[in-house]
């Protein structure tokens, strides 16, 4: 069985293709710029790497390149090989706690809570309709990354505000990273064995969240109504007081919707450091002296420790912590940080174990009160195994 995973943005579109006998990647790629000029698409296979400057009007004409292209590098013999396809959508609001075939109506409440998900859930419709156009006959899924936070009580979800808010217009907390938290939480339970854990998931990347997980499911998240909210992120805020955004409206002459673009776009490690949101720039900087940089880290740092101290109490104790991401993966000297203030939990690393880089492993001391794992996160195969179960019912 070959099942197609799709991220579909408004100018771009991810791709990757699974075996799913063995769910290995058969070929990935990027279309980008899609609608804008200079657009182009980088497909890997084989080893290879395929990149081309071709002219992309709209996604069905993306579409239809993949699936040419597909089939003439040899990587699928016919378009017949494909049995499914996957498209991650931001937002299901709360309507949607599991990935669900697409039928009409699916597309069409993905058209009605855009007012969750502006930039994205429109972009994905037109993922949705390229290929429904383009492949007929296929079933295809929509694995929604808000999904896995549905389990939340109104107490984790509610924002303490006039009630009518979230009765008239359903603001609550949604989450996202969904997918990510879940993947975890399988994997985890897999590896461990166990259904009954209490696991904390940090997801830190350049977006960032962390998801309190018990017995297998969301009990809260740090992202809320959108994901500007929780941890420090490489551009975003995270947590900040409401008052500030009507002061720099006045100070700075801007409008909302402006200083909310500061809060997504120029905050974070970006907004402290003001040298990168990228956080390898970050410790680079740290390490030549910049004290800007180390500001910024040491303020990450706290928000991360901040919500993973307030799961532990939720949860009242933790099993297994999870780093997966960008920044969770790859970086030794954040995990240690991060690891080194839950001390007064108990939580301690293993320094020779933590050496590493983006490798499924054990982390934690044996003498540690939780285990501590690094894993990396796979949400496009969690949308093909999602695809593919589907399929299957
Ligand atoms: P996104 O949210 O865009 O999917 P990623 O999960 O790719 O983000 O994470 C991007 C972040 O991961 C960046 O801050 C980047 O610096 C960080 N990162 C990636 N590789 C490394 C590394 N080797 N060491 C430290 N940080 C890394």
């Amino acid at each position: 069985m070959k099942i197609m995973s799709i991220n579909a943005g408004s100018s771009s579109l991810k791709f990757s293709l699974f075996n799913m006998d063995n769910e290995e990647v058969i070929a990935s790629g990027l279309f980008e710029r899609i609608g804008i000029e200079q657009s182009c698409y980088t497909i890997k296979y084989n080893g290879e790497k395929l990149k081309q400057e071709v002219d992309l009007p709209d996604h069905s004409v993306a579409v239809s390149i993949l699936l040419e292209k597909l089939v003439e590098l040899g990587i699928i013999q016919s378009l017949d090989e494909i049995n499914g396809v996957g498209h991650r959508i931001v937002s299901g609001g709360d309507r949607y706690s599991e990935s669900i075939l697409v039928t009409d109506k699916v597309v069409e409440d993905i058209i009605e809570l855009k007012d969750y998900a502006p930039l994205h859930n429109p972009a994905h419709v037109l993922g949705i309709n390229a290929f429904r156009e383009a492949l007929p006959e296929v079933p295809m899924s929509v694995v929604f990354d808000t999904a896995f936070h549905q389990t939340m009580d109104p107490v984790s979800y509610l924002y303490p505000v006039p009630y009518s808010w979230y009765e008239d217009h359903k603001v609550r907390k949604y989450g996202a990273h969904g997918t990510s938290h879940r993947y975890i939480a399988l994997t985890i339970a897999d590896e461990l064995k166990r259904d009954d854990l209490k696991v904390i998931s940090c997801h830190l990347g350049n977006g960032g969240s962390i998801t309190a997980i018990k017995d297998g499911k969301c009990v809260d998240t740090s992202m809320g109504f959108t994901p500007l909210a929780g941890i420090m992120m490489g551009t975003r805020s995270g947590d900040i007081d409401p008052s500030i955004i009507p002061f720099v409206m006045e100070k700075e002459g801007k409008n909302a919707a402006e200083v909310i673009s500061d809060l997504n776009k120029k905050s974070g490690f970006l907004g402290i450091s003001q040298l990168s949101s990228d956080s390898r720039d970050i410790e680079n900087g740290i390490a030549e002296g910049n004290e800007k940089c180390k500001l910024a880290q040491d303020k990450f740092v706290r928000t991360v420790v901040d919500y993973i101290a307030r799961y532990y109490v939720l949860l009242g104790g933790c099993d297994v912590l999870c780093f997966t991401a960008g920044i969770g993966e790859n970086s030794k000297g954040v995990r240690a940080q991060i690891v080194e203030k839950l001390a007064c939990l108990g939580f301690k690393l293993d320094a020779q174990a933590n050496d590493v880089r983006g490798e499924f492993r054990k982390i934690s001391a044996d003498d540690s009160s939780s285990l501590i794992y690094i894993l990396p996160t796979d949400e496009e195969l969690m949308i093909a195994r999602d695809t593919l179960n589907l399929i299957n019912r």
